[in-house]
């Protein structure tokens, strides 16, 4: 059987050495088409997987958004890389005491991976929404929008650019002996700022700047909002925030390439630049700790316990602890929170709109 490895090393015998945003973009293709890596027996695992009470917590977020965008008749629920179809379900639960939402709603799923696009149907089987697969927002009809993104942006490709004496060098995955190794393209090249001491990194989000300048483009002319949640940081800054992870753990990014979950910090900063360049407005930056406290998740909590068993009030406890634990290593800080709204929207529950210029 011919290994994405051996693919990989025949593209840059022929070809050269090729970008680290062409090496992700191989790597997840062949990685997200062919299994399902969430939960326990994959490689990593995500809030909505931790506890319903994630996605219904947003869902209440997108009816107070559609109550305030004037409760339209037919607006688009748009998910991107839903993984299992779990916080889409979640959402849709919360939204089941206000049937006018839900005939409303339009759901439609953002999805490449075919074996992923299995298993969303089997979650959302028995769900009374209409709901359609697309698989790029590109293709998506227009309309108004409510859109959600967990842990999608992280999975998009990046460049990366490394300084050096000559200036910024952008950073490639080349050949060694047969094995993967990173290297650097020679010739320099102009990006954004003088490049600082040399061996630094600077990471530059294309393709998420792009489709989040089409989000908040489509936004502006449509209405409605889009909530964006990943882990990353407001930048600019360095460093190389490449990794790869299987199984729960941090394996080598050239190791076993297709066979780990590639990603990167998002730079929100990057995200948010492209969106206002477009007209939208934005809210946040916050964590997901701080959005998840504003929104109530320690009311919703406290609800859910009145029904639930002694086990089952401990593990709510435990699954709030950890999407709001705060410390640099916990999902309530290393997570963040981005709102990108039509400038119509002044205001979203749990974050404050942002006035400051990006940069
Ligand atoms: N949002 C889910 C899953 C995150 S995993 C959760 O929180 O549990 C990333 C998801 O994005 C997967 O569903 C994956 O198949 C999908 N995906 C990755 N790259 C994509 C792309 N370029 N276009 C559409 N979907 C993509």
């Amino acid at each position: 059987m011919s290994s994405l490895r051996d693919n990989l090393r025949h593209m840059i015998a022929l070809d050269g050495p090729m970008t680290v945003e062409r090496y992700m973009d191989v790597c997840l293709r062949h990685y997200y088409a062919s299994r399902d890596p969430l939960g326990a027996h994959g490689d990593f695992i995500t809030s909505p997987e931790i506890s319903q009470i994630f996605g219904e917590l947003l869902g209440v977020w997108m009816i107070e958004i559609w109550h305030a965008m004037g409760r339209p008749g037919r607006v688009d629920l748009v998910e991107l890389g839903p993984g299992r179809g779990t916080l889409m379900a979640d959402m849709l639960r919360a939204a089941r005491a206000l049937p006018e939402f839900l005939e409303a709603a339009h759901v439609r799923l953002v999805e490449t991976s075919p074996a992923l696009r299995q298993k969303q149907k089997a979650t959302l089987a028995s769900s009374a929404a209409t709901i359609s697969w697309h698989d790029s927002f590109a293709e998506l009809p227009e309309g108004q929008l409510l859109l959600v993104a967990n842990e999608f942006f992280d999975a998009l490709p990046v460049r990366q650019f490394v300084a050096t004496e000559r200036g910024w060098c952008e950073r490639l995955v080349g050949l060694a002996d047969d094995a993967l190794i990173f290297g650097l393209n020679p010739e320099p090249e102009s990006i954004a700022g003088a490049p600082p001491t040399p061996g630094e990194i600077r990471e530059v989000h294309l393709a998420s700047r792009s489709l989040a300048g089409d989000i908040a483009a489509r936004l502006v002319r449509d209405g409605g909002a889009a909530l964006i949640v990943d882990y990353g940081y407001w930048g600019p800054a360095y460093g190389d925030t490449l990794q790869a992870v299987r199984h729960h753990k941090f394996v080598d990014p050239l190791a076993e390439p297709g066979e780990a979950d590639l990603t990167t910090h998002v730079d929100f900063s990057q995200l948010a630049s492209a969106a206002r360049a477009r007209g939208a407005v934005l809210h946040g930056v916050d964590t997901q700790a701080n959005f998840l406290h504003a929104i109530g998740i320690a009311t919703r909590a406290a609800r859910l316990k009145q029904r639930a068993t002694d086990a089952q009030a401990k593990s709510l406890d435990e699954a709030v602890t950890r999407l709001t634990a705060t410390g640099p290593r916990e999902m309530g800080e290393l997570f963040k929170v981005l709102a990108i709204t039509d400038p119509r929207l002044a205001s979203v529950p749990g974050l404050h709109a942002r006035l400051e210029p990006n940069r």
